[in-house]
């Protein structure tokens, strides 16, 4: 799973970091994804925090060379 944040849309509200600070962190008012975190983090969970996200901002992949 590859997740990513687009900065253009992310509007800093905050809540993915609220609801699972493992993965999403926010620096300098956007939020950003914590591989580290990422690899251990339930998919989804990670699927419906980026459901949840008013600004439609985290985008997940499934990539071929995926772990899970
Ligand atoms: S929930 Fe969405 S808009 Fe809010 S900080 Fe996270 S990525 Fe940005």
């Amino acid at each position: 799973m590859r997740v990513t944040i687009n900065k253009q849309q992310c509007v800093g509200c905050g809540l993915c970091e609220e609801l699972l600070p493992e993965v999403f962190i926010m620096q300098n008012q956007k939020s950003r994804v914590k591989q580290e975190g990422l690899k251990k983090a339930d998919k989804y969970e990670v699927l419906t925090i980026a459901e949840d996200c008013p600004a439609e901002a985290i985008i997940v992949s499934e990539n071929a060379d995926d772990e899970s």
